[in-house]
């Protein structure tokens, strides 16, 4: 057990044991400077609960992909600590990053593969993903041979098949026209419900970041700091009228009017 843990059980019981249950991860002072003495991210401290969907905003250049880049381990931060659960990590790009060569089942395979599953099982277990991504009869086509939305489900599908406890997504589906972004959101919101994973999403996106998360943290100008820590109050269950909704509306308006504060 980390330091950490062990210290949230010893200070006040109560209190403590709910927090040991509920704390998926703590982003503790963390600083990052880049080597042309870039100051990416200043002092940022967040704790996020199990099983929560956070959303990331904040201008380019800010450190939102650094700081997912830390939270994934792929980058060291150059003081503070990330401290999280044990449990498996993905990572969804707004590349999809598929092989050419290789068919849409054996593409989300792959990780699975990596991890030295039998044929049967790694097979099994995409083609089920895949499913839940709607992509049950597109199994053995090629990448070329998909839209930039379906690549994207097949990237999914690839975040899902080894059943992370965190997924992490930078700007996913900027690429996307409007209405398949939409509907990737309503497809990644019910992913998330059925399965729980903590998710960290980045986004430009405000009306995105309402419609996906139950939190959204607005980082300011670079060096991120946090301007704005916001819950989403809105029904677990999200259909694609909500966008119409006028609460809707205005967590969009307070989540812009962070983003404005911040500098964006
Ligand atoms: P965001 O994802 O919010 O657009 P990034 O995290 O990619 O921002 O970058 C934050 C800042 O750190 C930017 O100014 C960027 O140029 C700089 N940066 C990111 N990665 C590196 C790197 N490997 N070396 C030097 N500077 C970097
Ligand atoms: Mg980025």
């Amino acid at each position: 057990m980390s330091d950490f843990l062990r210290s949230l059980r010893g200070d006040t019981p109560r209190l403590c044991s709910l927090s040991f249950i509920a704390t998926s991860m703590r982003v503790q002072r963390l600083h990052k400077v880049f080597d042309s003495d870039v100051i990416a991210i200043e002092d940022l401290t967040i704790e996020i609960r199990s099983g929560e969907f956070l959303a990331v905003l904040g201008p380019s250049g800010c450190g939102k992909s650094t700081l997912l880049r830390i939270i994934a381990g792929l980058d060291q931060p150059t003081s503070g600590s990330v401290e999280k659960d044990e449990g498996k990590i993905a990572y969804v790009f707004q590349d999809a990053h598929l092989l050419p060569w290789r068919t849409v089942l054996r593409n989300v395979a792959l990780p699975l593969e990596l991890m030295g599953a039998s044929r049967a099982e790694r097979l099994d277990a995409a083609a089920d993903a895949l499913r839940q991504v709607g992509l049950g009869d597109a199994m053995s086509r090629y990448p070329a041979q998909l839209s930039g939305g379906m690549k994207m489900r097949v990237s999914l599908a690839r975040a899902l098949v080894t059943q992370p406890k965190l997924l992490l997504l930078d700007e996913p589906f900027a690429a996307l026209d409007e209405i398949t972004r939409q509907k990737l959101d309503e497809q990644l919101r019910e992913l998330w419900l059925r399965h729980r994973m903590t998710v960290v999403f980045v986004t430009h996106s405000t009306g995105e970041a309402t419609f996906l998360a139950d939190r959204a943290v607005v980082l300011s100008r670079r060096p991120a700091r946090i301007v704005e820590d916001l819950g989403i109050e809105l029904p677990a269950n999200r259909e694609a009228t909500l966008r119409s909704d006028p609460k809707f509306a205005a967590i969009t308006r307070r989540i812009y009017s962070a983003l404005e504060r911040g500098g964006a």
